[in-house]
């Protein structure tokens, strides 16, 4: 089984109450693997409970702030639980960051004031469109889009293979559409950006692409300012299609 954290579920907005920026973790066979690191997610995982020392690799769709700001906090974390408790990261102390843009790092590790002060090594690779991590638990794909830019590869969207599972995090796109070479004919699970377009707009898509169950997720105003009437809105899409859609919020946690 796949479990999912939703740490933080809202796009770039002002603070909202009860709601972070955008961060998932997908826990499988006792590992986590994160998916962007918005906000508090570290006080938000360490606070619920979780141990975020399991944590094997990070995954960044795209290095805007509502996407990348708690990871300072995280690194800092991490080297405190190790420091002053004696504990390690399950992989030999060291960790997989997959980035889109190398000059994040550097910033993020000055910032978390960890520069020749780590007691972990962050393993740093680039992504590429393609198969960009594979181990015992789960695959990942990584197709650009153009949120940020339509020349730079700078944003991404991922395919995540587990259990026999097909999911497919968008990251934030320009087009729903720019997740087709990921959806092929169809999955499991699409877990979807609403902060940039209409709830309606990505209930239809997904439908049309075969996409088994829909989650929303990094809501925009249309989710924010009245989550009644678009949770009656998929209830009624759903229905009509026999397409599940749930509408996330901060601490779900959803089971694949
Ligand atoms: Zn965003």
């Amino acid at each position: 089984m796949v479990k999912i954290h939703f740490l933080g579920t809202c796009s770039g907005t002002e603070p909202i109450a009860g709601m972070h920026h955008c961060s998932l973790v997908f826990e499988i066979g006792g590992t986590y693997y994160w998916f962007d690191a918005g906000e508090s997610c570290a006080y938000t995982a360490h606070t619920s409970g979780m141990d975020i020392m399991k944590t094997e690799a990070l995954f960044v769709s795209h290095p805007h702030i509502d996407h990348i700001g708690g990871m300072p906090n995280l690194f800092s974390c991490m080297n405190k639980l190790i420091k002053r408790y004696g504990m390690e990261l399950q992989n030999g102390n060291s960790l997989e960051i997959f980035l889109p843009d190398r000059d994040i790092l550097d910033a993020v590790i000055k910032i978390s004031t960890l520069k020749g002060r780590m007691h972990f090594t962050l393993n740093e690779h680039q992504i590429r469109d393609g198969v960009i991590f594979e181990d015992k638990n789960l695959r990942v794909t990584a197709q650009h889009n153009c949120h940020i830019s339509t020349t730079e590869l700078n944003s991404f969207s991922f395919l995540i293979e587990a259990e026999g599972k097909k999911i497919v995090f968008s990251g934030d796109v320009r087009s729903p559409y720019e997740l087709d070479p990921l959806i092929g004919a169809g999955v499991d699970v699409l877990i979807m950006e609403t902060g940039h377009h209409k709830v309606i707009d990505v209930c239809e898509y997904a439908a049309a692409r075969g996409v088994e169950k829909l989650y929303f997720n990094h809501h925009g105003r249309e989710i924010i300012d009245d989550r009644p009437a678009a949770e009656s809105l998929t209830a009624e899409f759903a229905k009509t299609y026999n397409m599940p859609i749930v509408i996330c919020h901060d601490g779900m946690i959803a089971e694949i």
